[in-house]
């Protein structure tokens, strides 16, 4: 059995693992992220580096270099409706270093954290460690158990922060309670060949009872059609050519590109949540990210909050950890300070599905009406502005305390 001994034990190397990661090992405390996948590409992951993740890479020092990663400028986010072409929130009014979101596959991103952290001589990053469950000393948790390619791996330390993701092994293992806001839709996930000189950044589109985002990466666009939740089955059974015609009579541009999906094993189901754990922590662990609180796309916040989790809990326990004096009370301060901001986003993202989405999503629909909200947005700057402020750098911004 190979055993290691760490301060901090992260498991899953997401945003919100690899942020955690770099931050603690930067803090001088003695870190191990352990990540299941041998390497970072997956095309399932948002692609967003929001303003406040490109603030937080200025405080590292790290932004100069961070910027030459191949990116896309989206300085203002827009939705279709039917005929109705309106402007959603307007990144470029932001007072901060970078006013706009930047598109990057999040690939290179989580791989850029991975080759400045090796410059962190307490920083660890195991790739292919799946971790399966957690050791414990009577109720407390000290450490985790992995599954790797050359066998079992236990990890002692003093704290295990799950940073796993919407299916975490840790809360589960942790036996933590989980509170469903219900989502009310699912996501049908697809890439078909870019459109040249097509459209760029993110683009929606709502039309005749669909709802399709296209992101464009550079080489293909990535889609999303979404559908009410549960439905998958029946527009399954509608079969493949039906599927296609509701893509293309909802985002015209794809009219070509759609050829590509030939099957349905071209078409993966997402199916979209959003919760959030009672008590995010329990003697000797803690839950972060998507692991704490399960967002939707709607909105393309969910990277940003992991992000932001990040930081609180490397500016509230680093100090503790690297001490050898972190208290359990230490560590429920993280979900004092970040639960107000997951539940006002989850609010809005389930306003959002329930208020936009579903109504556009509607049988019968084929002519969606912009709804109020949009249309009290878009003809607002200082809404534009606000959006902006709410999507690109959240209800509570966090910044990066100084390493020492
Ligand atoms: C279809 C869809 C599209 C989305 N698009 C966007 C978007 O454009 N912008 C946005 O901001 N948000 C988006 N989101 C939400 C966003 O993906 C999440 O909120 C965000 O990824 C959370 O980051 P995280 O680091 O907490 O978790 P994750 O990104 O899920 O990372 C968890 C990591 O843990 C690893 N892991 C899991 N289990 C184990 C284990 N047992 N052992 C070791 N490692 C493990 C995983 O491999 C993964 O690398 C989208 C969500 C969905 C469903």
């Amino acid at each position: 059995m190979n055993t290691i001994r760490v301060q901090c034990c992260v498991v899953g190397g997401g945003p919100a693992g690899m942020m955690l990661g770099y931050l603690m090992a930067r803090a001088g405390v003695e870190t191990v992220v352990l990540e299941k996948h041998k390497d970072f590409l997956r095309d399932f992951r948002g692609d967003t580096v929001h303003p406040s993740t490109t603030q937080i890479m200025q405080d590292l020092g790290l932004l100069e270099e961070f910027l030459t990663l191949p990116h896309q400028k989206v300085s203002k986010m827009q939705a279709v409706f039917g005929e109705d072409e309106v402007t959603i929130a307007d990144f470029s009014t932001l007072h901060t270093p970078c006013p706009y979101i930047a598109f990057m596959p999040q690939w290179d991103f989580l791989n850029f954290l991975a080759a400045k952290g090796k410059s962190l001589p307490r920083l660890r990053i195991v790739m292919e460690a799946n971790v399966t469950g957690l050791l414990r000393d009577g109720e407390r948790v000290t450490g985790v158990e992995a599954d790797t390619p050359d066998g079992p791996m236990h990890v002692r330390a003093a704290l295990v922060v799950g940073a796993d993701g919407r299916h975490s092994t840790v809360r589960e293992s942790a036996g933590l309670a989980i509170e469903d806001e219900h989502s009310a839709i699912d996501v049908f996930w697809f890439r078909v060949g870019r459109v040249p000189g097509g459209m760029e950044g993110v683009a929606m589109h709502a039309k005749a009872g669909h709802f399709v985002f296209t992101i464009d990466r550079r080489d293909y666009f990535q889609c999303a059609y979404v559908l009410p939740k549960g439905r998958a089955e029946q527009v399954r059974a509608r079969g493949l050519d039906a599927f296609r015609g509701d893509v293309i009579a909802t985002a015209s541009e794809l009219t070509d590109q759609i050829r590509d999906v030939n099957a349905w094993d071209d078409v993966k189901l997402l199916t979209v949540s959003i919760e959030r754990l009672l008590k995010w922590s329990a003697p000797g662990m803690l839950c972060i990210g998507d692991a704490a609180h399960t967002m939707s796309p709607v909105g393309g916040v969910g990277i940003n909050l992991a992000v932001q989790d990040a930081v609180a809990a490397a500016n509230l326990l680093s100090a503790g950890l690297r001490d050898g004096a972190l208290t359990d009370q230490d560590v429920e301060r993280v979900q004092a300070r970040r639960l107000w901001p997951a539940k006002v986003v989850q609010a809005f993202q389930g306003m959002v599905q329930r208020r936009v989405l579903a109504p556009a999503l509607s049988e019968g629909n084929q002519d969606p009406k912009l709804p109020l909200l949009l249309r009290l947005i878009s003809g607002s700057k200082q809404a534009q502005h606000l959006a902006a402020k709410f999507i690109g750098l959240g209800v509570r911004q966090e910044r990066v305390r100084s390493a020492g």
